[in-house]
């Protein structure tokens, strides 16, 4: 079967909700949100190619990401023999030549000892088996973020399955916007991600993973991606967070089609609480924005963030509304052609206050309406 061309841009800005992954950042961001957090290494990053150290053995890089992103960090750890690598950019020629660079330049000399990635999205896995196999070392990852990289990178046809479609209608998407998605195809995820490793290593909640002088405690989260993985050393008192914490945006919490009764958001807010038992002095490195303290601050903000947004969208629920009547209470910024993105999101939203028990759902003809329980 044909794949379509790469075209990273276009794959970042036009998923629609049934094609997984969604991007990272939600579009209910909080452009303030940083207030009460504190910045040790400043608010901006190290150019791409090269290093920053933030603690002794561990680095910081970025990589650049296209659109409003702009970039992801990944950390460079010492480790026995050699160095390990946490998450690996877009497979696109900008993050390539980035990496060839660190190799050529700051990491010259260095073995790569094995590969690390938090979660499934395309940003974070991109490269991990153009790495892999450069290097010949193993993947680490949880299995369920593993098992769907593998699963989205092998799905890739003409059309859009038909639970696509039923999903598009369900949400109340005119025909007009179901056409412009289908005509898009099925299987973007594939055409930023070199494949994905047939083997690897996993990382299970709870786990302490040694990497050189360090112990790292795998602390999983879920919402965002089924089983995205932190790295807590608590004794040098620092935590890989991925986009399980971010410091300046709020990570895209979204139904999708590989479960569309799913509570993604309540697996938000319970990984939210299960973060806030982790002590408030850690050195927070987050995927995208700037390493900070002030992690119990950030979990609070976000919590309350998706509080408030549940309870508008609890009163606009007074008369029957579908998913995409409900963009204006839950967003800020007007929804463009994020509509998938939008439309996980209000899902998401939708689904918690449903499953909580506020809200039911009716179905007429194939579109979901709720209002309030
Ligand atoms: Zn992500």
């Amino acid at each position: 079967m044909p794949r379509r061309a790469p075209n990273p841009t276009r794959a970042l800005s036009t998923r629609s909700a049934a094609d997984a992954p969604a991007p990272d950042a939600s579009l209910a961001d909080v452009p303030h949100s940083h207030r009460g957090l504190t910045y040790p290494f400043g608010r901006s990053g190290p150019e791409p190619g090269t290093l920053r150290e933030i603690a002794p053995g561990i680095s910081w890089s970025r990589l650049p990401v296209p659109g409003a992103l702009n970039h992801i960090n990944v950390w460079v750890l010492g480790d026995e023999g050699g160095i390990a690598l946490v998450d690996t950019g877009l497979n696109i020629p900008p993050s390539r030549d980035a990496w060839d660079a660190l190799f050529a330049g700051p990491l010259a000399g260095n073995t790569v000892m094995r590969v690390i990635v938090t979660h499934f999205h395309p940003d974070h896995i991109g490269l991990a088996g153009w790495l892999t196999d450069r290097f010949g070392v193993r993947l680490w990852m949880s299995r369920g973020e593993w098992l769907f990289a593998r699963m989205l990178t092998t799905d890739v046809r003409e059309a859009p399955p038909a639970e696509a479609f039923a999903a598009w209608r369900a949400a109340g998407w005119t025909e007009e916007q179901i056409s412009a998605a289908a005509a898009k195809g099925w299987g973007q995820f594939a055409s930023v991600v070199s494949p994905v490793p047939v083997s690897h290593v996993r990382l299970q909640d709870g786990d302490t993973v040694r990497i050189g002088a360090r112990g790292w405690q795998v602390v999983v989260g879920s919402g965002h991606s089924p089983e995205h993985a932190c790295l807590v050393d608590f004794d040098g008192k620092l935590m890989i967070a991925g986009d399980q914490v971010l410091p300046r945006i709020t990570s895209n919490v979204s139904v999708n089609l590989s479960e569309p009764e799913a509570d993604p958001l309540g697996e938000w807010l319970a990984s939210i609480e299960k973060l806030k038992a982790l002590p408030d002095d850690l050195l927070v490195l987050p995927a995208h924005g700037e390493p900070f303290t002030g992690l119990h601050v950030r979990l609070d903000a976000l919590a309350q963030g998706h509080h408030g947004r549940l309870d508008a969208l609890h009163a606009h629920l007074a008369e029957p509304r579908r998913a995409v009547d409900c963009f204006g209470v839950l967003f800020a910024r007007a929804v463009g052609d994020h509509l998938g993105l939008a439309t996980g999101e209000a899902m998401a939203h939708l689904r918690h206050l449903e499953i909580e028990g506020r809200a039911v759902r009716k179905v007429r003809d194939g579109v979901y309406w709720y209002r309030q329980a």
